[in-house]
């Protein structure tokens, strides 16, 4: 409800944990599960911590449907009454934040969290569009190293980098790089990147495989760069409210009757690896990125947990949105009257455990 939208309920994080099955690597190599929780239960133990968060998910049962309808489908919803929403898959690499958002095409297939809000967007789409006209936007982004890659430019592939950490700056004619951008009532854009709009289900889920196989592509040649950068899937959702007969016949002339609209974007970010630049190359490279993924991540972090801080959500100029792209370019999609979703991935095994706990210890400071 808008006039509810300040208090601390609306504005609070909602953070969720997905644990994955162990996996066949794992499981060669004969690793033991250290990860326990109570099913119904939002808690999570390993070894003498205990967490409790919003909701836990485990491994049985259809963990994504539950996951989607729990803490994806209201967001969904809000998208219907001008709310914007972010999704977050925070973990280590291989905790399952691509299988769990179902961001790349190749993995996850239908079960991802995406998939699903795409078939929840169009089904209530349907529904309405007696009533209301319909403009979908799409956008998909990847921001590595503080720099923002267009996955739906087909010449984006040529413009990713070499291994040797130089940045290979061919520009297309014509396309200045990708700024973000705040317009003077506060919502963000993003200039020079593809709006593809699309109209069918089909269409959406082109965009999305484009983008992914543009992510991958560019990842073979870069060091599997994708574990270290942030993919952004975003669902931009325009209505207008059409003109009604019955209404209109009666109405003064003077109602603006028929301009209601609407406009709210969903943001389903893919986070890059949470895990420390421990082996830093013999060139330092490595460590450096390392440095940059941590600054996205921890401006994001520092970002969730001033918005659970009453006193400076109240004097708004207190979060840090400026510190990253990444926080930056969700700066109008985090707090205010968004609604935010933090989904943390851990692996079951215990030879992740000390990043499990890291994992879950950011997920905590978060709620
Ligand atoms: P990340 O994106 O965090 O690096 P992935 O999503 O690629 O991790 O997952 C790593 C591996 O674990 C993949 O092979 C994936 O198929 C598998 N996996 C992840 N989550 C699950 C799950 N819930 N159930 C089964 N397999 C999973
Ligand atoms: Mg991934």
């Amino acid at each position: 409800e808008a006039s509810n939208a300040s208090s601390s309920e609306d504005c609070c994080v909602k953070v969720a944990v997905h644990i994955r099955p162990l996996i066949g690597d794992e499981k060669l190599q004969g690793c033991k599960d250290c990860v326990t929780f109570v099913p119904g239960k939002p808690q999570v133990q390993l070894g003498t911590h205990s967490f409790t968060f919003d909701h836990v998910y485990g491994s049985t049962g259809s963990p994504s449907a539950a996951m989607f309808k729990e803490c994806v489908a209201p967001l969904v919803e809000g998208l219907f009454q001008g709310y914007n929403a972010t999704v977050l898959a925070y973990g280590q690499t291989g905790s399952g934040k691509t299988y769990t958002m179902g961001t790349s095409s190749r993995d996850g297939h239908q079960a991802g969290l995406i998939p699903q809000v795409m078939n929840t967007l169009f089904c209530k789409i349907e529904s309405l569009q007696q009533q209301i006209e319909f403009q979908l936007q799409v956008s998909f982004i990847e921001i590595h190293k503080e720099e923002v890659r267009d996955l739906l430019d087909s010449n984006a592939i040529n413009r990713s980098e070499p291994m040797n950490g130089q940045s290979n700056k061919i520009t297309v004619p014509g396309k200045p790089p990708v700024q973000i951008r705040e317009a003077s009532n506060g919502v963000i854009t993003l200039a020079g990147t593809t709006e593809c709009s699309v109209k069918t289900l089909k269409e959406m889920a082109d965009c999305l495989e484009q983008g992914s196989l543009n992510r991958a592509t560019g990842s073979t040649n870069m060091n599997n760069q994708s574990s270290r950068s942030h993919a952004i899937f975003t669902i931009t959702v325009e209505q207008m409210r059409k003109l009604n007969p019955v209404i209109s016949k009666d109405a003064n002339e003077n109602d603006n009757i028929s301009e209601e609209y609407l406009c709210a974007k969903l943001h389903l970010v893919d986070l890059a690896g949470s895990e420390r630049a421990k082996r830093t190359g013999s060139d330092g490279l490595r460590f450096k990125e390392g440095v940059h993924i941590n600054k996205g991540l921890l401006a994001l972090g520092n970002v969730i947990s001033a918005l659970g801080d009453d006193k400076k959500r109240k004097e708004g100029n207190h979060i840090p949105y400026r510190d990253s792209k990444l926080t930056r370019l969700l700066q109008d999609s985090l707090g205010g009257n968004s609604k935010t979703v933090m989904i943390a991935c851990i692996s079951p095994a215990d030879i992740n455990a000390e990043e499990t706990l890291n994992t879950l210890k950011y997920a905590n400071r978060a709620r």
